[in-house]
């Protein structure tokens, strides 16, 4: 009887057995789609200050991993974009300046994607990373956005769905590899200065003051001390209409995208190199300073049936998002040295951890200032005055109220100041490798790009 009973129990196993996988068969899925969208001087705060702002974000945050603490490691396009490209800090891969090469030891996203067989395509819209420069290694495709003929005076959003989207449509074409893998690098340029007014998304309409849309950003710069409140409510409102007009490119995007049947097994992150400033410090645009206005960015990580939509509270930085999409796809790690590691896991509920997280965040190129989150504190060393400021950022998302002496010896601040310190003593930091020559521009570039306020 015992021995029966044991035969029906193991019969009773082997059909559940059969019955249960073809549930542990994993869902057919399409070639994969890497696509990183990089929107450029877009905070945090401008996107996601209110829904209205930015109704496709809005709506695709709502399907996806949004990291509601993500942090850039500049203020400002090239070190910024470069360390997102290359899974390091500035240090490493050695973008300080307009005119700095990228590290050749730093591997980029392209590179390893093509090395993994995937068609890489990159479509931009700023001489900065333009194809004459190191982003483009890796890429099989990389072009540049019409930039405007003397400023950013031209709108390059539409062009960039236009073309990633015609390079995507193509591949999976019928003379295409219908199953061939895509790495799409997309980077945004609108919202950055000068400002476009956006009649279908006008939020100036009201305005009767003396600026206009027609004005360089250096002349509001210039006047920023004597601005009425109309004057800076007119100036954000430009800069909205912008971000407004890009959140629609990117609503056009992901519907392009699933046209061409790439969503059916899809990585699409979204993020920002850096904010702008409408003189929350006292400082208008970008570039100088490490305030949460310029480095607490947003980040979206949109995987259908791969990712729960969720908000991720932890600290994370964008340099991080490259070995995180390597994770998600159990592709093979990295080879090069990294400043950072997948944040996966707490996507995936291993939170353990995550109170070791600090993002570090710097810039070299008017001052140097160099900062830390370790949650909930913030601490910024500007090493040229030797002075520290420290913030709770948790209940002082503003930076407004800079921190007692007294409060500066708890043990995370600490730890925080430890990793600046160590950071600047590092000898890829106190000596840079000057072994690349630095980046020729045209006078005619020279000439646009200062009147974008760069000093060159
Ligand atoms: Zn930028």
């Amino acid at each position: 009887m015992r021995r029966s009973g044991l035969l029906v129990f193991a019969a009773v196993i082997l059909i559940l057995g059969l019955l249960t996988v073809p549930l542990l068969v994993k869902p057919a899925r399409g070639p994969k789609t890497v696509v990183v969208v990089v929107l450029d001087t877009v905070g945090f705060s401008g996107v996601f200050s209110k829904p209205e702002q930015a109704p496709f974000l809005a709506q695709l945050a709502g399907d996806s991993a949004q990291f509601t603490n993500a942090f850039s490691t500049a203020p400002w396009t090239k070190p910024s974009i470069a360390s997102v490209l290359t899974a390091s800090l500035p240090a490493s891969h050695g973008v300080q300046h307009p005119r700095s090469r990228l590290s050749g030891e730093a591997e980029t996203m392209a590179e390893y994607f093509s090395k993994h067989d995937f068609a890489t395509a990159g479509f931009v819209s700023h001489t900065f990373i333009g194809p004459k420069t190191d982003y483009r290694r890796g890429f099989q495709v990389y072009e540049q956005a019409r930039f405007g003929g003397h400023v950013h005076d031209a709108i390059t959003s539409a062009e960039v769905t236009t073309r990633g989207l015609e390079w995507l449509k193509k591949l999976r074409g019928p003379e295409g590899a219908a199953n061939r893998d895509a790495f799409l690098f997309l980077h945004y340029f609108d919202p950055h200065y000068n400002y476009k007014h956006h009649p279908a998304f006008s939020q100036t309409d009201w305005y009767k003051g003396s600026l206009s849309d027609s004005m360089q950003y250096r002349e509001f710069r210039e006047r920023s001390s004597t601005l009425s409140d109309d004057d800076l409510r007119y100036i954000r409102g430009l800069y909205g209409e912008e971000i407004r007009f890009t959140d629609r490119q990117l609503e056009k995007l992901y519907r392009g995208l699933a046209e061409a049947g790439a969503t059916k097994d899809l990585v699409l992150v979204v993020t920002g190199d850096h904010g702008e400033a409408f003189r929350e410090h006292k400082h208008m645009g970008h570039g100088y300073l490490l305030y949460n206005e310029l480095v607490h960015v947003p980040l979206l990580l949109h995987a259908p049936g791969r990712i729960a939509p969720q908000a991720v509270p932890y600290p994370v930085s964008t340099l991080e998002i490259f070995p995180t999409i390597v994770d998600l796809l159990a592709m093979p790690q990295l080879g090069s040295r990294l400043d950072g590691a997948s944040f996966l896991p707490l996507v995936e509920g291993e939170e353990a951890g995550w109170g070791d997280r600090m993002p570090l965040f710097e810039v070299e190129y008017h001052t140097r200032k160099v900062g830390v989150v370790h949650w909930p504190w913030k601490v910024i060393f500007d090493q040229d005055s030797s002075v520290w400021e420290v913030y709770n950022i948790e209940t002082d998302q503003a930076e407004a109220k800079e921190l007692e002496a007294s409060t500066r010896d708890v043990p995370a601040v600490v730890e925080a100041k430890e990793r600046i310190t160590r950071y600047i003593s590092q000898e890829s930091v106190v000596a840079p490798k000057a072994t690349l020559p630095p980046i020729e521009y045209s006078d005619k570039e020279i000439e646009k790009l200062k009147t974008l306020g760069y000093m060159m």
